[in-house]
């Protein structure tokens, strides 16, 4: 599959020039804090990317404010690319860090039509640990949940 490459020079974030208006994009949707655009990549046709409007190079670098405006508006342009495309399946993803398949280090969330045969593939290698796995996995997460994570 081939992949994006950001050739941008650190500190010219591609999505924060996009936003600022100094490149070229087909925009779709904005507000106070997100943009909605569509990707150059065009996996599937009316595949859209929702952004932040600040630079936050993850999920994680976003405010909940933030986060939850982003899941909003990629709420809207769904409803939109179905209203528009209405194609049989509909796919959010939104990859974090170069491991979590990231390209472009600006938070932004993939709105993806999805369709029989569409090459679109994830190798998705379910473990099913016994139950007391999951729990201990519970467990630390409820604790690092109650010391406080918003930070
Ligand atoms: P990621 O791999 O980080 O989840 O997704 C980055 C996406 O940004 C890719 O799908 C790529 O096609 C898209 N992209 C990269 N540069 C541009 C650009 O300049 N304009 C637009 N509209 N999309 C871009
Ligand atoms: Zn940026």
């Amino acid at each position: 599959m081939p992949m994006f490459v950001d050739t941008s020079p650190p500190g010219q974030c591609i999505f924060c020039r996009l936003v600022a208006g100094e490149i070229p994009s087909a925009k779709v949707y904005e507000d106070a804090l997100t943009i909605a655009f569509m990707d150059i990549g065009q996996v599937t046709p009316g595949h859209v990317l929702v952004a932040t409007r600040r630079h936050a190079a993850t999920l994680l670098d976003a405010t909940p404010e933030e986060a939850a405006a982003a899941m909003q508006t990629a709420h809207r342009v769904a409803l939109a690319v179905r209203a528009a495309f209405d194609p049989p399946g509909l796919m959010l993803l939104q990859a974090n860090g170069a491991l979590g398949g990231q390209t472009v280090a600006h938070f932004h969330m993939h709105v993806v039509p999805r369709h029989e045969a569409d090459g679109i593939a994830f190798t998705w290698p379910r473990k099913e640990p016994p139950a007391a796995v999951l729990a201990g996995y519970a467990e630390r997460l409820r604790a690092a949940l109650q010391s406080g994570t918003r930070d």
